[in-house]
């Protein structure tokens, strides 16, 4: 029996081409790839479909060689911070050497000709097979009638009638095959990459400006919390919900540990050099967004390695909260203004 190894996504059209593909007879090895750069959602999905229609889903974590081509792309960004030919290459490479352990024909992969402006062009497509060492061995069943004729069509594996010519990014076409094949249950569209949200890039940029070595565990930082900016080497994350505090909090080998007591109140994080001064300004931002925000000072607890002890600090203002936090539209760099209100309220 013929053998395919799929690039399986988050996505719909990932599903739909291994659905057509076993449609055809050809047994479906499925990779999907984890990076610290996808929306969290459940993989119990992906197993689902993948026990609903007969085939195998293999994890493959691609973290720490994705964020060297995240600092480092050889093919540039896309619009924002996505390196998405030099993401696509990785994969595809992954993909190769998969293919050759387990002796499989060719690979399947989801993409759609014309849908993304920077991947999914017809001569971008061949040049990211060529370079990934997999030219005419991937084929992409939902535009395959608008690409050159792969491998495995030319050796008979594969139906070339039985495959579509799907371009551009409508999903309409998607969704009538979608249930032609009865498949209800797909992870949402919402989901995808964080490399493409403006927001989240902006807190990348300032993690890679201020940290250049920075580990997996700060960009998984990235995507809780409220983040500010105290110093070059000090960071503040505030916890926005009770899960976002339990993370914070599982990470406190790592860092300083920042809550008011009695009240509801989220849980902040400093990671870097914690000075003193850090310390008053970390605390009067967690004092701000708690239930103790409208009280003129505030008791806050703070753990530093084995040491607990309080401090009596005024909630932060708004003028600070907009200076210190990385956040695209409400960022500005640290102002004389900002700087002075630290001083009056804390040395
Ligand atoms: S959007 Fe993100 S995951 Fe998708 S190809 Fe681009 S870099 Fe890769």
């Amino acid at each position: 029996m013929a053998k395919a190894v799929a690039l399986f996504s988050d996505g719909l059209d990932s599903t739909l081409s291994i659905l057509i593909i076993l449609k055809q007879n050809i047994e479906v090895k499925a990779l999907k790839f984890l990076t610290p750069f996808e929306h969290t959602f459940s993989l119990e999905v992906l197993f689902l479909i993948a026990e609903k229609f007969g085939f195998e889903v293999k994890l493959i974590d691609l973290s720490e060689k994705f964020i060297e081509i995240v600092k480092k792309p050889k093919f540039g960004y896309g619009k924002n911070m996505n390196p998405c030919i030099d993401c696509r290459i990785l994969m595809l490479k992954e993909a190769k050497a998969f293919m050759e352990d387990i002796m499989a024909d060719f690979i399947i992969s989801g993409e759609v000709l014309g849908q993304r402006p920077m991947s999914q062009r017809k001569n971008i497509l061949y040049c990211i097979d060529k370079e990934a060492g997999v030219k005419d061995y991937v084929l992409r069943p939902l535009s395959a009638k608008l690409l050159r004729i792969t491998i495995p069509e030319v050796r008979g594996i594969v139906d070339r009638d039985m495959l579509f010519d799907f371009r551009g990014s409508s999903r309409k076409p998607q969704m009538r095959l979608a249930k032609e094949f009865v498949l209800k249950e797909y992870p949402a569209p919402a989901g995808g990459c964080l490399l493409t949200e403006p927001n989240y890039v902006y807190r990348l940029k300032d993690l890679f400006t201020y940290n250049s070595g920075s580990n997996l565990e700060d960009i998984r930082l990235l995507r809780i919390g409220r983040h500010f900016r105290y110093s070059p080497s000090c960071k503040i994350i505030i916890g926005r919900d009770k899960d976002e505090n339990e993370e914070i909090c599982s990470l406190s080998d790592h860092g300083c540990l920042v809550t008011v007591e009695g009240y509801g109140s989220p849980t902040a994080l400093l990671l870097g050099d914690v000075t003193d001064e850090a310390l008053r300004v970390a605390a009067s931002l967690c004092a701000r967004y708690s239930d103790a925000k409208n009280l003129s000072e505030v008791d806050v607890s703070i753990k530093k390695g084995d040491d607990r002890f309080v401090l009596k600090v005024p909630p932060a203002t708004n003028e600070i909260i907009e200076n210190l936090r990385i956040e695209l539209k409400a960022h500005a760099k640290n102002s004389s203004k900002t700087k002075k209100w630290i001083k009056s309220s804390f040395l």
